[in-house]
C-alpha cells in the first residue's frame, strides 16, 4: 500500500504541516492514531517523543528541571 500526503513537500522532503521531518503517524500528523505503524516508524516516533521530553525538561539556560 502506498500513501501520498498533501502536506508532504517533495522539494524539501519535509512535512509542511509540522515544519519538520515527515514521520507518518507522529504527533500532529494527519495519520496519528488512524493507522497501524510498522516497528521502524514506531521507533522513530518514540525517538521524537523522547527528544521532545528532554527539550521540555531543559530550561532556557540549558539546566535540567528536577
Ligand atoms: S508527517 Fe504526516 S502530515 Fe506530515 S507529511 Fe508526513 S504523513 Fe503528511
Amino acid at each position: 500500500m502506498t500513501f501520498a500526503c498533501t502536506n508532504y513537500d517533495y522539494n524539501t522532503d519535509k512535512c509542511q504541516k509540522l515544519k519538520t521531518d515527515c514521520i507518518p503517524g507522529r504527533p500532529g500528523c494527519v495519520l496519528e492514531g488512524k493507522v497501524k505503524l510498522s516497528e521502524e516508524l514506531q521507533k522513530r516516533i518514540n525517538g521524537v517523543k523522547e527528544a521532545t521530553a528532554k527539550r521540555r525538561a531543559t530550561s532556557k539556560t540549558g539546566r535540567k528541571k528536577y
